[in-house]
């Protein structure tokens, strides 16, 4: 007998064979990102409201392997199912796989008692991999003889919008995956048998890094894979947009990763541009054009940038699940003469910022002027929103709308430094044109994805005023030197002699 896999090892198989062997063999080598962590979070608030949704008696039973040992579980479970109560984290065991499930449901089939299984995930809608995941769970839930009278999958509703007062009656949308799981025994019996022989081999596989590495999931062992690939001077990793198929094909038969082997032929305009900056370390910078492209848009100028925070599970009456709802945002006003003024908006309080936000953003940005932002189809989106949420503001918030302009066209078109390895990201174009403002140097906060962390610990009611105070300072910092940015790029683009003070 080999070792037993529980389902998310053999979902880490689906994903990559060596992926399972390391998951097995070192553990210790695994960092799960930032992003990683917080689909986690996600997956424990929804199956908090799963139990709710699905027991709101409360007459079901939460089984915890953490506390009470698998073991234990999974006797527990063969005598939970001798009676119908909803059965949460219920735990299946065969000799070679295992699985908790996330909801059990009685149900009666021909006067009989038999279950539904309800696997509840954070997504908007129904993936491969949730497939695969269902297939595993119910072949496993068979093979120890469970009656299951049906499977689902159910996802959130992104459309959903919350009533409030912890009504949650509509967030989970169950999509029936019994059929497709049913017909897929004989692979998921494949599946299971080629982890085995995996893991149980000494030797680590040898698997190329690939699309594998970010899909379904980012790979917590990409640090760890990335290590074992040769360095590369220029890879070709940093050529932006798609590559054309005969470039890509001539990449896959080739197995080329500098830009230096790639022929100039097979690049459009923009990779030709950062394929050149590479090999030669010099920026390309189209001054007159980028001040051309700039010319129509005069002064005074208003430089804004917004932080939003995502739930999967909505904690404000009217807001949807995932919606991005802003709660900070900075805005430097340039005039004529120079003169730079600051001013911005932070809620930290725990209530729904939204109009507080909408309010004091219509009346920071003035009523003429171009509103620079950078990427500006995030900020432009979150106030088309807030003018469908508050109808009463939505004249004032649609002009403001009409007022941005984006800085990174200007970028993309007309500017370009190696440094830069083929992002125009704000973080990636700054250094090299504004090394003075440097993102290092903030204490605590110093990306979007940080922001929202701050964000979520500042409001948390556990969280102390000290720290409340501490996270204040350090987000109003941040989305600062966000605006700052927006206005020294803008006057090196312009090409402006104006003497900012
Ligand atoms: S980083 Fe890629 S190659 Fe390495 S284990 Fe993960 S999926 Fe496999």
């Amino acid at each position: 007998m080999g070792r037993v896999l529980s389902k998310s090892k053999l979902i880490a198989y689906r994903q990559c064979p060596k992926r399972v062997w390391l998951e097995v063999h070192r553990p210790e080598l695994r960092e799960d990102s930032a992003q990683a962590q917080a689909r986690f979070e996600s997956g424990y608030q929804v199956g908090d409201i799963a139990q709710q949704l699905y027991d709101p008696k409360g007459k079901g039973v939460l089984l915890d392997p953490q506390q009470a040992g698998f073991e234990s579980v999974f006797a527990r479970t063969q005598e939970l199912l001798g009676s119908p109560q909803p059965i949460f984290e219920a735990g299946f065991r065969t000799d070679e796989a295992l699985a908790l499930a996330d909801v059990m449901l009685p149900v009666r089939k021909g006067g009989k008692l038999a279950w539904k299984m309800v696997e509840v995930k954070s997504s908007t809608s129904v993936k491969d991999y949730h497939l695969d995941d269902a297939a595993i769970q119910v072949f496993i839930a068979r093979e120890t003889g469970v009656a299951l009278a049906g499977a689902s999958v159910a996802c959130i509703d992104s459309a959903w919008v919350y009533p409030g007062g912890g009504d949650y009656a509509g967030l989970l949308q169950e999509t029936d995956v019994i059929g497709q799981a049913l017909d897929r025994e004989a692979e998921v019996r494949t599946w299971i048998a080629d982890a085995q022989r995996v893991v149980a081999s000494r030797a680590e596989p040898v698997v190329k890094m690939g699309k594998q590495c970010s899909a379904p999931f980012d790979c917590g062992f990409s640090a760890y894979c990335q290590g074992l690939v040769p360095a590369t001077e220029h890879p070709i990793s940093q050529l932006p947009g798609r590559l054309g198929n005969a470039l890509q094909e001539l990449i896959d038969a080739e197995d080329l990763t500098d830009l230096r082997d790639v022929p100039d032929a097979l690049l459009n305009a923009k990779q030709l541009r950062v394929k050149e900056a590479a090999l030669s370390g010099k920026a390309f910078f189209d001054r007159k054009s980028a001040a051309l492209a700039l010319q129509p848009h005069k002064l005074p100028a208003y430089f804004m940038d917004f932080e939003t925070i995502q739930f999967a599970v909505p904690v404000w009456k009217g807001t949807r699940p995932y919606q991005q709802i802003p709660f900070q945002f900075s805005v430097h006003r340039l005039s004529r003469t120079g003169k730079l003024e600051h001013q911005s908006f932070l809620d930290l309080s725990g209530e729904d910022p939204s109009l507080g936000f909408a309010k004091t953003l219509v009346a920071a940005c003035g009523d003429k002027g171009p509103i620079f932002a950078y990427n500006a189809g995030f900020e432009k989106s979150r106030i088309l929103e807030l003018a469908t949420r508050f109808p009463r503001m939505a004249t004032a918030l649609k002009a403001l709308a009409e007022r941005v302009v984006d800085l990174l066209p200007v970028a993309r078109e007309h500017y370009y430094h190696p440094d830069q390895e083929g992002s125009w990201s704000i973080k990636a174009v700054l250094p090299s044109l504004c090394p003075d403002l440097d993102y290092a140097r903030l204490e605590g906060v110093q990306d979007g994805g940080m922001a929202m962390q701050a964000y979520a610990e500042a409001i948390a009611p556990t969280t102390t005023r000290e720290r409340r105070a501490e996270i204040e300072r350090q987000l109003i910092a941040y989305c600062a030197l966000d605006t700052l940015a927006l206005v020294r790029l803008w006057s090196t683009f312009s090409g402006s002699n104006l003497m900012i003070e």
